[in-house]
């Protein structure tokens, strides 16, 4: 089965992650996506919602979508407080987790990610290691070209600059298969919606229904985050 990870702060999870997510199932056939929510994101500064209203949003907001599973891979140890002391947590030995424990040998792994985040990829943690992992689902935006994702890669995966110059005009969509690296973009995926506006939006109490997810919505009010007491 080819398996979906997808991971994040979801600080709060919103429609464009879910946008993300229904995208790229379509276009790789994927059975199955793990939304994994971060205790301690290594690249981000610490969330605003504790660990726990995290996954429960994630929980509300993937309940309606059999294929869609939150993931506890990344929760923080029973002994540990999340947040400010907990270890970070790394894509790469995420990833080998849910390979050990979840995945048969025969499926087939594609890593979930926004082309903001994947700007920073030759910066996490192995991440040459990741490439050999699992296939990349990139959303990228307009105006990114296929050149600028391939700058991206990891300096060992990463083609010459006179390979990639011809495709500085084209834009970033098909794939991309390259030794080490296999990488899926997704056109016009991403969406201006992100969790850091949204918590402006909160604590400025405005609508939420362009942004989350009815249930997520009611969860937020309900337990006053971001400010919505
Ligand atoms: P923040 O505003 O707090 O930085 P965020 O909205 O970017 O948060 P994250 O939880 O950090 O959300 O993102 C998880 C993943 O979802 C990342 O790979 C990111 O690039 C991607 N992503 C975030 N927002 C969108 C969006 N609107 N459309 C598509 N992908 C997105």
């Amino acid at each position: 089965m080819n398996i979906g990870i997808f991971g994040g702060t979801f600080d709060p999870i919103h429609l464009g992650h879910l946008a993300l997510a229904r995208a790229a199932r379509g276009a790789c056939g994927l059975g199955k996506i793990y939304f994994v929510p971060a205790s301690a994101p290594p690249h981000k500064t610490q969330p605003t919602a504790s660990y726990f209203d995290r996954f429960a949003m994630v929980t509300l907001a993937t309940a309606g979508e059999k294929a869609f599973v939150p993931s506890l891979l990344e929760a923080p140890a029973f002994s540990e407080k999340p947040g400010k002391n907990s270890q970070p947590n790394y894509s790469i030995d995420t990833v080998q987790k849910l390979k050990i424990s979840t995945l048969k040998k025969s499926d087939k792994l594609f890593f979930l990610i926004g082309i903001d985040a994947f700007n920073d990829i030759s910066k996490w943690h192995k991440a040459e290691e990741l490439f050999g992992e699992c296939e990349f689902i990139v959303a990228s935006r307009p105006r990114y070209s296929l050149a600028d994702v391939a700058r991206a890669l990891p300096e060992s995966l990463r083609p010459e600059d006179h390979v990639t110059k011809p495709f500085a005009t084209q834009p970033a969509k098909g794939s991309l298969v390259l030794r080490g690296a296999t990488i899926h973009l997704l056109e016009n995926v991403h969406s201006p919606i992100s969790a850091t506006h949204i918590r402006g939006v909160v604590i400025g109490k405005k609508p939420l229904k362009r942004f989350l997810a009815p249930q997520v919505e009611e969860y937020v009010k309900k337990m006053g985050l971001y400010g919505s007491v």
